[in-house]
């Protein structure tokens, strides 16, 4: 089943047989790991003129071509690229995309690294770098400038969960000229497919539910055909390819995502109603509970949701939120999620401009991993307990 073929395929079977060519590999089911630098041409004409399909390993191997036909398949893009890290996976499309004298507007519920990133790389090579409200909608119109040439967005904003309108910002963006980035890592392709929204460029950071299992990381970064061969120079021009045993990794785990996110998504959910009725919890942060700021987005947009959220304590600081960790047994303390382990963490809002928020205690961020509900529930019960009497 070629890529192209696909899209009238259903997900699960798109994820099962997307960038998925036997015949080319004596009827072996999965493609070969290539390790690659050195490609070898016939003959020096054919050298000369790079005239074959590959020439060096950082141009693209059989094992990146797969991962990439896989993710073209789930996303509809014309084209992606794999990258050592979902945090490349940002960097190297910005690099890609601005220059000094431009200007970039960055929601400000943005993923933390993301922001580092801005205000100090992009800064120092001249790019003027504004955040606005995850709220702003179409009134993102408003923050555009002759010079602005991406917005970058991110929905649901990391760590509180708030909900884009990215159809309304993306019609604004592109009327003033911008190119449309979003880290689409929450939903994967799954739950929200970011091209068919006007969004140009979707990054994932596939170390999170693609890979699944807390052991790889890598990026990816689709493009539409607009953007695509920009896109594609920039990987280039970086030389930042991910390693082959990394993008084997992720294809695989590629073939069992429909799976474990229908899990993520009903234990995730399951607990994140349960939470709304924990005495000590002031309020839930999950884009997928009708009283959520945002739902409405969600549900307009988005088929499905995943594994993190986040709680508020009512009331307490630092002290409760750490009684809360240092009781649990099951979670564990750890950044990163889309692994098969629950996790917990924290979070800090200290870094924000704009999309402060105004929570009554100390946000808890968790992602519910596999295990059986029942042991989570008892495992968060724990936690609220010691924070109650710390
Ligand atoms: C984890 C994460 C990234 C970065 O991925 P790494 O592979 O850990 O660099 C980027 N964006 C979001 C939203 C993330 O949660």
């Amino acid at each position: 089943m070629a890529g192209e073929k696909s899209a009238r395929h259903g997900i699960n079977t798109r994820l099962a047989h997307g960038g998925y060519d036997p015949r080319s590999y004596h009827g072996f089911v999965n493609p070969p790991v290539v390790h690659a630098s050195t490609v070898l041409f016939p003959d020096a004409q054919t050298m000369a003129t790079r005239n074959q399909k590959y020439t060096y390993g950082t141009r693209g191997t059989p094992t990146s071509d797969a991962l990439g036909a896989a993710i073209d398949a789930l996303e509809g893009s014309a084209g992606t690229i794999a990258v050592p890290s979902g945090l490349a996976a940002i960097t190297v499309p910005l690099l890609g995309f601005l220059s000094a004298g431009d200007h970039v507007l960055i929601v400000d519920s943005v993923y933390a690294p993301t922001r580092h990133f801005a205000n100090t790389m992009l800064k120092r090579l001249g790019v003027e770098v504004e955040y606005y409200d995850p709220h702003a909608g179409a009134g993102i119109a408003a923050l555009m400038k002759p010079n602005t040439k991406v917005v970058f967005t991110e929905s649901p904003g990391s760590n509180t969960f708030e909900m884009q309108d990215i159809p309304a910002i993306a019609r604004a963006a592109h009327e003033g000229g911008a190119v449309v980035m979003m880290d689409n890592t929450w939903a994967t392709p799954l739950f929200f497919r970011a091209l068919d929204h006007g969004v140009d460029i979707t990054i994932h950071a596939a170390t999170k539910y693609p890979a699944g299992h807390s052991d790889v990381l890598l990026g990816t970064v689709s493009a539409n055909e607009a953007t695509w061969p920009r896109l594609r120079e920039a990987h280039l021009t970086l030389g930042c390819p991910a390693g082959p045993d990394d993008v084997y990794q992720v294809l695989r785990g590629l073939r069992t995502m429909g799976v474990r996110l229908k899990h993520h998504e009903a234990s995730a959910l399951e607990i994140a109603r349960w939470l709304e009725t924990q005495p000590g919890v002031a309020q839930v942060l999950h884009p997928a509970l009708p009283g959520f700021p945002g739902h409405d987005i969600w549900k307009r947009d988005f088929s499905g949701s995943s594994g993190i959220f986040s709680a508020v304590l009512d009331g307490g600081g630092q002290k409760q939120a750490h009684a809360f960790l240092d009781a649990l047994e099951i979670f564990g303390l750890g950044y990163s999620w889309g692994g098969y382990e629950s996790l917990a963490v924290h979070v800090s809002l200290a870094d924000r401009t704009v999309a402060k928020g105004d929570y009554p205690g100390p946000i808890l961020r968790l992602q519910i991993g596999l295990e059986d509900v029942e042991d989570l529930k008892a495992d968060i019960a724990r936690g609220l307990a010691a924070a109650r009497t710390a």
